[in-house]
């Protein structure tokens, strides 16, 4: 037979009874250290007959073969020839077999001895497919072997046969040795005396091995479930982020999902910036109580140590809380390295920590944080937010895996926020893209109508003057008002049209404060008055509710919101009607106030209480009008209140019933009043400025 046929072929094909097994690599090891271990328990001298398919497998277990030449001189060992195997007769035969010999493919042991005969001949098969891929098996155990496994005494001296034939074809002057081995071995084939055999220590080894592979199998399972635990998680946030493009929405469900996969006490996540003092935790997830045995150990260990017990077993919520970032150590250190900090026992120095357990005791006390994992939420170096994991109670070794899980978690979640932020970037910015458009197309039909008309006019005036030198100088002086008229519109419709773009597309920039509103309100009746200062104007009466709370507004804006609204009453109104100012507080959350311009003019009809804050709204046309205006008031009004944070509307009781405009104002807590008894530069500049404008009226 040729050296590159396999010995396991030989065999079947010699025994066509037998049908051969399929074994994995873990039960050939249990039941080769076995029948090994068998033969160094035993009192016999046995036939030892081991081939490896190559020399490492060997090196593995040189030291036992060592161990069985001390108790028998017939042990043959072969083995893939390599880098310190070879040919050689001490402590045993060792034979190093070419390359090319089918037996790198195939695994034996034959032990045959006057009690006791056992062997295995085996050749190596594919491993699975579909196991070599799954992680988490290493592929050592998905190794397989085709062959069989026998105590039969007859067939293991076969396989000795073969072996030894391929043992003489490699090693020819053991010819004489080889002999010596057959007749001793396989010249009697006679069942030996089972009696005096003990075969406990081969049933006790392969136990131990099949439990030690059967453990070894665990660890594989708890690796894949790992895994898969890690893959779900990091599928529900995938999804969630493709459901939602909503950050808050994403990390509720995030931080549910990572409390259930890790289990901690208390599970936190929150946007932050590098300059802010404190968060307010809105996304937290936490078992209802810290771990009964771990607090039962916390408070024996109390009780020895005299320290105060606590029966407090709840896991306290910090949910609405103000978290304190800035001035937190741990915080500070994680934001500055950009990577997680994990920490097993808060109250004992830790080498990977800046701060000493007293620097973070009040942030572990109140909340019994006795073990921290906090991992940031980073994007190109920029920090976004963070999610800590507190274990309360004992200290607790986190586990890569559970780290491992958290930190995929956290570059989801960073990529959820900048997502998040550039979409509502691109929200933004299309928003003011649109109010851009309508402004532009306004324009065109602005210039289109309301500009040229009056600019008309003032041509045909100046032509008039200029052509017609003897003309009356009553007529002179009639074609001049009216070219001045109408060139103060366009001025002012051109003004208002700026202010009113510039709100539209967001570019105005608040100034809040909180003020008086009752001061806001002298300021634009001031104005009005010396508007009016020459002709005659309804009476005007200010009634504001008694203990009024501050706004928290822009000043500036909100006096020409007032002289607006105002100017429209007085020019609606006939001198002998009146016009009402009056206030209104609405208390919850936010508390806000309402005032309310009421005159008893010419009314608004029921239809029209929307329309009139449309652009260029006006009930007559602009130029039949004797009142003035540009029909954007209203419209800069709206634009002015929503962006203060209130609304404005208007309500009539129809044609000549008068109407009322009303507002609203986001207010200021009264606990904060004190606080903003001054009034504030911009209100004392626009002050001084209708001053000056007043006296100039005057003048
Ligand atoms: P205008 O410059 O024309 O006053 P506004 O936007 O301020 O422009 O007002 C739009 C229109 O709403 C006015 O032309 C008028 O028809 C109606 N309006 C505004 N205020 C009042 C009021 N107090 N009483 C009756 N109608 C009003």
């Amino acid at each position: 037979m040729g050296k590159s046929v396999s010995v396991v072929e030989e065999l079947l094909s010699a025994l066509p009874t037998v049908r051969p097994q399929l074994y994995f690599k873990t039960s050939l090891t249990a039941l080769s250290h076995a029948m090994e271990d068998q033969v160094l328990a035993g009192s016999d001298r046995p036939l030892v007959i081991a081939s490896f398919q190559q020399e490492r497998f060997y090196r593995q277990e040189a030291h036992r073969y060592q161990q069985i030449a001390a108790i028998t001189d017939q042990v043959y060992v072969l083995s893939g020839a390599g880098t310190s195997f070879e040919n050689q007769p001490q402590p045993y035969e060792t034979i190093a077999f070419d390359d090319e010999d089918a037996l790198t493919q195939e695994w034996h042991l034959v032990v045959l001895g006057d009690y006791y005969s056992a062997c295995l001949v085996c050749r190596e098969r594919q491993p699975i497919a579909a196991l070599s891929r799954s992680p988490g098996i290493a592929l050592d155990q998905i190794r397989r072997f085709e062959g069989l496994w026998t105590q039969d005494r007859a067939i293991t001296q076969q396989a000795a046969q073969l072996l030894l034939a391929r043992i003489q074809d490699y090693r020819s002057e053991l010819a004489d040795k080889l002999t010596k081995t057959r007749d001793r071995f396989l010249a009697d084939i006679t069942s030996p005396d089972v009696t005096k055999f003990d075969a406990d220590p081969f049933a006790q080894r392969l136990v131990t091995y099949l439990q030690a592979g059967q453990y070894k199998l665990l660890k594989a399972y708890k690796a894949i479930s790992d895994q898969e635990r890690r893959e779900r998680l990091v599928n529900s946030i995938t999804s969630a982020m493709r459901r939602s493009m909503d950050p808050d929405e994403i990390f509720e469900i995030a931080v549910h999902e990572l409390s259930q996969a890790i289990q901690p006490s208390r599970c936190l996540i929150y946007r932050c910036k590098e300059d802010l003092t404190a968060v307010k935790i809105q996304h937290e997830a936490r078992q209802p109580q810290i771990d009964p045995a771990q607090t039962n150990l916390t408070q024996t260990n109390a009780a020895q140590t005299n320290a105060p017990q606590t029966n407090n077993t709840q896991v306290k919520s910090l949910l609405n809380q103000s978290w304190p970032i800035q001035t937190n150590p741990l915080f500070q250190q994680v934001r500055t390295q950009l990577g997680s900090l994990v920490i097993a026992d808060t109250q004992t120095p830790q080498d990977n920590l800046e701060a000493s357990p007293q620097a973070l005791q009040p942030w572990t006390e109140p909340w019994q944080i006795r073990a921290w994992l906090i991992v940031p939420l980073v994007y190109q170096e920029r920090l976004l937010g963070m999610v800590e994991l507190h274990q309360c109670g004992e200290p607790h070794p986190w586990s890569d895996h559970d780290v491992a899980l958290v930190e995929a978690i956290a570059t989801q979640l960073g990529v959820a926020l900048i997502q998040a932020d550039a979409y509502a970037n691109l929200e933004d910015l299309n928003q003011q893209l649109e109010a851009l458009e309508r402004t532009r197309s306004n324009l065109i039909a602005i210039t289109g109508h309301e500009l040229r008309t009056p600019l008309s006019t003032i041509q045909v005036c100046l032509e008039s003057l200029a052509t017609e030198p003897d003309m009356p100088v009553e007529l002179q002086q009639i074609m001049l008002t009216s070219a001045l008229e109408d060139a103060e519109r366009m001025r002012k419709l051109v003004q208002d049209f700026l202010t009113l773009s510039r709100l539209e597309s967001g570019r105005i920039e608040w100034t809040l404060e909180s003020l008086s509103l009752q001061e806001c309100i002298d300021l634009a009746l001031s104005s009005i008055r010396a508007k009016h200062s020459n002709g005659e104007v309804p009476t005007l009466k200010s009634c504001l509710a008694a203990h009024m709370p501050l706004v928290r507004v822009d000043g500036e804006w909100l006096v020409e919101v007032l002289t607006k609204l105002l100017d429209n009453a007085c020019k609606f109104t006939p001198a002998t009607g009146q016009i009402t100012l009056s206030s209104l507080v609405h208390s919850g959350d936010p508390l806000m106030v309402e005032v309310i311009i009421a005159d008893t003019g010419r009314g608004i009809e029921p239809n029209r209480l929307e329309t009139v804050f449309d652009r260029f709204y006006q009930e007559e046309g602009a130029l039949r009008r004797t009142t003035g205006g540009t029909g954007l008031g209203l419209a800069i009004s709206r634009q002015i209140i929503t962006g203060l944070g209130g609304k404005i509307w208007a309500t009539s009781a129809g044609k000549d019933q008068g109407s009322e405009f009303h507002f609203t104002l986001p207010a200021v807590e009264a606990s904060v009043l004190s606080h903003a008894q001054t009034k504030p530069p911009a209100l004392k500049a626009a002050a001084g400025q209708l001053r000056q404008t007043a006296a100039a009226k005057n003048r």
